[in-house]
């Protein structure tokens, strides 16, 4: 028999194994994301095809196996593929028009100052969108602050401009609030110009005051939950953003959520920058946090399947990641969404790849008056050059890992704020391994109801 035809598992396959499910093992091709479930009936097979099997006798007598690991590119005889097809449009225009916030949280990135300060001069912000327009003709604008609804005025005059400038074009617009100034008023203001809501809140009041203070130390959260219920009061859709700082307190806050009748929520973990770098909050242990976080997504499915919806937006973007080959979520692409999806200015019209950089001096892509477009901005610097060529092939540990194709090498602002080299790797990366590990077995297990549960919105949407 000559070597020349045997047929062989490529060298890149990985293993994994779990002890809950004894008789099936996930093999995963981490260049090309394509991955199999195979039971032990084949295990035996599947070990022969690590060294070489003979084609003829592997055909004759497992076809059908032949046949999926053929299309799936797992044998040697096909090309190695790569399958991370990236949605490269730019769709998020983050305006940082202002710098001033009510509040004074302890893990503010942006290190906003306390009350109203600095704000964006109009003429910056209209050719900001000039530029997203000439780049893009479907996108959101996304007013960020400090607190933005403190300076509604400069919002209003923003949309009325981009609404009588601009009527070929998809542009939507998203507040990202504290929450604690939303009044009737500002419920009117925001159905007027149908603006997308998104509400910082970490949880019930022992999670949420611990950071969330305003300037004399008193906590928050009484005045968010009041913002929150007018805007349900009224019907006004909205998601919550909750950072996370305790893997103790992500089930606290979780069932806090539920409780609420909150239907979108989407887990941060804390980004340190600034105010936080010095704090104890930069050890959070990220094996627990993910333990917590796939527990919860367990309760969500268990939810799901009695009638109640939760949007788990990060579990849901990991659930897509491996099922779909799009890649639609900007933070867990390689590389990520910084300068290639979103773009984000700062009150002086400042361009910044990312919201995560403002303020970065070596991320500074020059000003919104400088240019037409944002098409060719990687050119100004080599650390954008870098962050455009961040991806997990070029970080050592990730070009061995078996999610690499699914998890995108954890957030380079992250990365940049820690260690001042994109190409190090992430301290999320336990996190990631073991919530990556925890969804391939839970999709082993429930696969049509996770199906459902991903397709839930889309389903809705199209009604
Ligand atoms: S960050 Fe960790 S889990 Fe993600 S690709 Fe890199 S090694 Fe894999
Ligand atoms: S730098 Fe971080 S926050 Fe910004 S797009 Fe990339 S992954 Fe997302």
């Amino acid at each position: 028999m000559s070597t020349n035809s045997l047929i062989r598992l490529k060298d890149s396959i990985k293993i994994i194994m779990n002890d809950k499910y004894p008789d099936v093992r996930l093999y995963i091709e981490p260049n090309s994301g394509y991955w199999l479930f195979i039971e032990r009936e084949h295990w035996k097979i599947m070990d022969k095809l690590i060294h070489g099997v003979d084609k003829e006798t592997l055909m004759k007598n497992y076809g059908n196996l032949f046949n999926i690991l053929s299309t799936s590119r797992f044998l040697n005889d096909s090309a190695d593929v790569y399958l991370n097809v990236l949605k490269d449009k730019f769709g998020l225009l983050i305006l940082h028009f202002a710098d001033g916030c009510n509040l004074s949280c302890k893990y503010c990135f942006v290190n906003a100052p306390s009350g109203r300060h600095n704000i964006m001069d109009i003429s910056i912000a209209i050719k900001a969108i000039e530029n997203m327009v000439n780049t893009s003709d479907n996108f959101s604008i996304e007013f960020n602050a400090g607190e933005p609804f403190l300076y509604t005025g400069f919002i209003e005059k923003v949309i009325e401009y981009v609404k009588k400038h601009y009527t070929g074009e998809n542009i939507r617009f998203y507040v990202q609030t504290n929450g604690t100034l939303i009044t009737r008023k500002i419920v009117n203001f925001i159905k007027k110009y149908e603006i997308k809501v998104g509400v910082s809140i970490d949880g019930p009041a022992e999670v949420h005051d611990k950071f969330r203070i305003f300037p004399n130390g008193q906590g928050s959260f009484v005045h968010v939950v009041k913002g929150i219920n007018i805007l349900k009061d009224n019907k006004v859709p909205f998601g919550v953003l909750s950072v996370i700082t305790d893997p103790d307190d992500l089930r606290k806050s979780f069932d806090f959520f539920v409780k609420k009748d909150i239907r979108y929520v989407k887990f941060n973990i804390l980004f340190q920058r600034t105010r936080t770098e010095n704090s104890n909050t930069s050890r959070i242990n990220q094996l627990k946090l993910a333990k917590a976080h796939c527990e919860i997504f367990r309760e969500a499915l268990n939810l799901y399947r009695n009638g109640k919806y939760i949007f788990l937006s990060n579990v849901i973007a990991m659930l897509k990641n491996i099922i779909l080959p799009e890649k639609t979520y900007m933070c867990m692409k390689s590389p990520c969404g910084a300068a290639r999806n979103q773009i984000s200015i700062d009150w002086k019209g400042f361009i910044y790849p990312c919201h995560r950089f403002v303020g970065v001096k070596e991320f500074s892509m020059g000003h919104v008056k400088d240019y037409n477009d944002y098409k060719n901005l990687y050119l100004g610097s080599q650390q954008l050059r870098d962050l455009l060529n961040r991806n997990v092939d070029r970080i050592d540990k990730c070009k061995k890992c078996p999610f690499k194709n699914f998890c995108g090498g954890g957030c380079a602002a992250a990365v940049w704020a820690k260690t001042q080299d994109l190409y190090r790797e992430s301290d999320t990366c336990e996190y990631y391994k073991y919530m990556f590990e925890c969804l391939f077995w839970e999709i082993y297990k429930n696969r049509n109801i996770i199906l459902n549960y991903i397709n839930h919105q889309n389903q809705k949407e199209a009604k």
